[in-house]
Parts: structure tokens; sequence; C-alpha cells
């Protein structure tokens, strides 16, 4: 219960007129349920002259509110036999009870109406706080948490609380109403047989809560196998060339078949126990109703209690009503405590908190870096995991618009350098200057916003190719796309397309080849105009034309500002300013390409070795 009040709390407060027009409508379905009932019966007894007493009108101050009305209503009644007959009468009250029952079930309908903007907003505000979530959080966190788990909390926990907790809104509204109001009028009518009912009721809710249990493990269990299912078939697809490469079809076949049949018999099991719910809570009700009739009657047998027959034929018309609303609300008791449990694997991500965060008083970032901005690494050592150092000790100053190259053999620290320019990560030791400030200085929107990354894995997304260019340059024309994609050598393959640059990308840019995709990803820096650039190995995944394609692009993009390359090819860093060649995260050598082919060190030996291959 505390629980859905603090999810109530915190989500459903823009929902709250949503709620509170339910809540009305539920009093007025309660109302009105009540009295169509209540209507009828000395109606009937009138009718078919169970009832042979002779009513007077009685003035309102006379007696007792209720019992005036009660009995001024059979006046009115008896008034009407007589007046227009009984056909008559009943055929009036037919179409009374029909104008109640109709505004009863509108009510109803209205109260539901109201209901179910708070249950699809609920999910939708979830879905979203996630989703800006996770494009906030750092690079950092998601080597911890698996992609797939990630995935498997937006599609599948969000869904899990929209079929729990969502979905039982409507009854945590409805049926408490109505459950107080029968219990009222049952009250009313008769308080001793309706403590009896009070000690039955638990009992069978006992029962039903036991078969509740039992159901819940189950599905649980089912519902994990689920997820196993779709992670097998979601490799099939995506290994799909290997697979049939292999000749595994067979073997990833019986894989997938084993599972199946595992889900297949958790399946009858769960539905088996579904069915078995609904007629044995038929008959524990069925038993209830039962009881109580035997009680009840035997009270009225013995004569001690106010209970008229027609009085307990009502009281047994309303408990009947009782027993549906009540075995649904502890219903909502587990769907609810399932949905706490997905809600709470949502808040490991809503929670997690963001190291990389903007200052409290930030530096503006100077608006006049035209010819590049300055880099500086300062005694920088930098640990992904606290314990092995991957980045020891560099210094590094990078003047505005120089050329500085990264070598060094993989896995020495090279992408980890440059990832620290625009906080992917934040240092340990030392500090990262950009502009003579430490980057944590500077707001992170405006740090990134000067700077234009190309990597080795161009990512383009599935959206037209003009969208892909401008994606980080919103408001940019169509000549300006079109002049950067001519810049990139992208131009001419972009053309030769059916729709040009309204051509979709595809999944992940799988129309294009490697190089094509590269140059698009190069017009999206050029058109950014960044300051400072970013190159992390930018042509190692090209065969030789496209690099020569990509590189002349590069060239082009890299005049006029600060440029950071790590290159895998040696040959295309031989004009650069400042040459670092990385070993094991420290910078073992520096300078021009002549100075260290005179130095005769390990840049030597790498580029003999590329030369030999
Ligand atoms: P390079 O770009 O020079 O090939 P990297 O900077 O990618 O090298 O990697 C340097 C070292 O840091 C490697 O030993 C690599 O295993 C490790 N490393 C890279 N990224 C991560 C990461 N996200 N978490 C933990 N270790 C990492
Ligand atoms: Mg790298």
């Amino acid at each position: 219960m505390k629980d859905l009040f603090m999810f109530m709390r915190r989500f459903a407060s823009p929902y709250k007129w949503n709620i509170v027009w339910s809540v009305l409508f539920n009093f007025l379905t309660m109302f009105l349920t009540v009295f169509s009932f209540a209507f009828i019966m000395p109606i009937l007894r009138i009718l078919f002259n169970l009832d042979t007493t002779s009513y007077v009108w009685q003035d309102w101050t006379e007696g007792q509110f209720q019992d005036v009305l009660i009995n001024n209503f059979y006046w009115y009644v008896t008034q009407m036999i007589g007046r227009m007959g009984a056909i008559a009468t009943l055929a009036l009250m037919a179409c009374a009870l029909i104008v109640a029952t109709l505004m009863k079930v509108m009510a109803a309908y209205m109260s539901d109406y109201c209901v179910i903007p708070l249950r699809n907003g609920i999910v939708t505000d979830i879905r979203n706080q996630m989703y800006s979530k996770i494009v906030s959080l750092p690079i950092g966190f998601y080597s911890h948490e698996r992609k797939g788990d990630i995935m498997s909390r937006l599609l599948g926990d969000v869904g899990e609380i929209e079929a729990s907790v969502a979905a039982s809104l409507a009854g945590l509204v409805k049926n408490p109403i109505q459950i107080i109001g029968y219990l009222f009028v049952m009250v009313v009518l008769s308080w001793k047989l309706t403590v009896f009912v009070f000690v039955i009721l638990p009992i069978a809710g006992w029962i039903m809560g036991s078969v509740g249990k039992k159901l819940k493990a189950a599905s649980l269990e089912a519902q994990n196998m689920l997820g196993t299912i779709l992670s097998t078939a979601e490799e099939t697809i995506g290994g799909l060339k290997v697979i049939k490469a292999f000749n595994a079809e067979g073997h990833m076949k019986k894989v997938f078949d084993s599972e199946t049949d595992t889900y297949k018999k958790l399946s009858n099991g769960i539905q088996r126990r579904w069915s078995l719910a609904h007629p044995m809570s038929e008959f524990l009700g069925t038993i209830a109703v039962s009881v109580v009739l035997w009680f009840g009657g035997a009270i009225i047998i013995s004569g001690e209690t106010a209970i008229d027959a027609p009085g307990f034929i009502y009281y047994m018309v309303i408990f009947y009503s009782l027993i549906n609303p009540a075995k649904e609300l502890t219903k909502v008791g587990y769907t609810l405590r399932k949905g706490m449990a997905a809600l709470q694997r949502i808040d490991k991500i809503l929670d997690a908190e963001n190291p990389i965060k903007d200052p409290e008083s930030p530096e503006e970032m100077p608006s006049n870096l035209k010819r590049g901005g300055s880099v500086a690494f300062k005694n920088v050592s930098f640990s992904y995991d606290g314990e092995r150092y991957v980045l020891k000790d560099i210094d590094l100053k990078i003047k505005a618009g120089m050329t500085v190259a990264l070598v060094g053999q993989s896995g020495s620290g090279k992408s980890t350098l440059v990832d620290l320019i625009p906080r992917f990560w934040d240092v340990a030791h030392g500090t990262v200057e950009v502009e003579s400030h430490p980057v944590q200085s500077y707001r992170v929107n405006d740090l990134r916003s000067v700077m234009g990354i190309v990597n080795q894995e161009p990512i383009l997304f599935n959206d037209t190719i003009y969208n892909n260019i401008a994606f980080g340059t919103p408001g940019a024309t169509m000549e300006e796309v079109v002049e950067a994609a001519k810049i990139a050598n992208a131009y001419e393959f972009i053309m030769a397309t059916e729709k040009g640059f309204e051509t979709m990308a595809g999944d992940r840019g799988s129309r294009f080849s490697g190089g094509q995709k590269q140059r698009i990803s190069i017009a999206r820096a050029v058109l950014k105009n960044p300051p400072i650039l970013i190159l992390d190995e930018a042509t190692s995944a090209l065969d030789t034309e496209s690099e020569r394609l990509v590189q002349e692009a590069l060239e082009r993009l890299m005049k006029n500002r600060t440029t950071i390359v790590v290159a895998h090819r040696l040959s295309t860093i031989a004009n650069a300013d400042l040459i670092c060649v990385l070993q094991d995260g420290r910078i073992v050598e520096k300078g021009t390409h002549k100075e260290l082919i005179n130095n005769a060190g390990v840049y030597k030996h790498l580029v003999d070795m590329q030369n030999i291959g």
C-alpha cells in the first residue's frame, strides 16, 4: 500500500483531475446501482400483494426522515396502482429501471473514460523518463550494465508496469468505492448478518490468494524463458550469415526448439491454473452465498431481527454484487507487487547518478575559436576500473590550429586519450584543458559543441541522408548540407541513389558501404564546422580506393582547425605538426615525422613494419 502511494505521488500528479472525475463518476455509479435495486423491491411487494398495509401521506417532520421517505414512497406507489392499474405501473417501473440502468452504465463508462489517460500517460511518462536518462548517462555506465539488459527494462519492465499497475488503477478506484457503498447498505439492512459475512469472506479470500501466489511464481519463470527465446531469435537474425556459412541451422534450431518446448510446458501449467481460478472462485463464492443464505434465513425464521423477507432478498443481491469487486481487489494486490518489482528494476536506471555533471558556475566557452582551440593534457593518468592504469603521466600541449597525430599499437590507449577531451570519461589524476581551462569547468554541452568527432565505426541513423548529415546542426539549409557533402567527397554517390538526399540510410546505415558511411559522417563533421576535430582511426576500416577519397575529404576538413588524429596507417600522418607515439599508456616519443625517423626509435620501427607489410 505504501508503495502504491509512493508510485502515485511520483507519477500520477499530472493526472489528478482524471482521478477526481473518475472517483466522482464511480460514486455516481455505485449510488445508481444501489438505488435501482432498492427502487424495485417495495413496488414488487405491493404489486404482488405481499404488502397489504394502507399507507397515508405523512408530513416530513413527523418522524425520522428515512422512515417518512419510505412511507411516502409506498403511499405514492399505492396511489399510482389505484389510478393506473397494476400493469401500467409495472410498465412504468420497468421504464424507470431502464433509465436508471442507462445512467448507471454511462457513469461507469465515464469513470473508465477518465481513468484511461491516467494509465497510458503514466506509462508514456516512465518510458520518456527512461529514454532521457539513457541518453544522458555517460558512456561509462554502459560497460557495467549490459545494453540488452537496458533494452529489456525499457521494453519489458515498462510493459510489465503497463500490464500490472497501470491496468489495475481503474480497479483500484472503482472497487473500494463499490465495496464501501455495498457494505454501507448491508450494515443498514442488517448489521448482524454483515458481521457474519465478515467472518466467512476472509476465509474464501485466503484460499483464492494461495492459488494466486503459485500462479505468480510460475509466470515469472515463464517470463524469463520468453526473454531467453527472444534473445536467441535476435542473435540468430543478427548472425545469420555465420550460421549459414557454418551450416549451423540445425544446431540453432535444436537450441531454439528446446527453449520453446520449455516455455510451452510452463505456459500449459500457468494457463491450466488460470482456468482453474475462475470455476474455483465461482464455487467459493456460491458457498459463501449459500452459507449467508442459510444463516440469514435462519435469523428471519426465528424472528430475531427487523429484516423481512424482501429486505433479505435485497441484502443477498447487494452481497452478491460485493463479491466481484472484492475478488478484483485481492487480484490488484498481487499484480501491484509484480509491478513494483518491475519499477525497482527501472529505478536502478532512473536513479543512477551521472558523474559527468555541469559545474555550478561554468566558464563561458570563448566564441572566437575560428582557427581552432587549444587542448592540453597535464600529468593525466586514467583508469577505467580504478586498478589498471590505461594512461600514465600524459603531458601534451596542442596549440590552436595544430595537427597532432597519435600512433601506437592497438590497446596502447589512443582512443582513451581522445575520449577524455569531450568528457566521455573524467580523469582521476591530472587535468585535461581546453582553451586553458579544465574541461570540467565548461558546461558539457558547450564543451562538446566545439568538437567534431569521426570514429572508425561511422554511425548512421535510420533516417534520410539529409537528416543524418544535419544531425548535429539543426536548422542547416539544403545548400549547406550539399556543400558539406561535396567537401566530404560524398556528393556524387548520394546523388546516384534513387532519392538523393532524401534516401533512407537503412538500419544503422546498412544500405551503404563502409567508405560511403564514413564520408557521410565526415560531411556531418564538416557541416558542424568544429574548431577542434578528433579523428579516431577514421580511415582504418576502408579499402585503398575509398581511403583515398576519405583521406582527401579529411585533409580539406583538417584545414584551419585543431585536429587530433589517431591513425593506423602511418602514411596518412606524415604531414602532422606533431606525432606522439603511445606505448602501454605512456607517450614514449614525440616529434615530427622527420625527427622521429632520424631518432630510429619505436616510430621508425612501426613505419618499417608497415612498409614491409
Ligand atoms: P587504442 O585505441 O589505442 O587501441 P584503447 O584506448 O581503446 O586503445 O584501449 C586502451 C586500453 O583500455 C585497452 O587495454 C582496453 O582493453 C582498455 N579499455 C578500453 N575501453 C575500455 C572500457 N570501456 N572499459 C574498460 N577498459 C577499457
Ligand atoms: Mg582505438
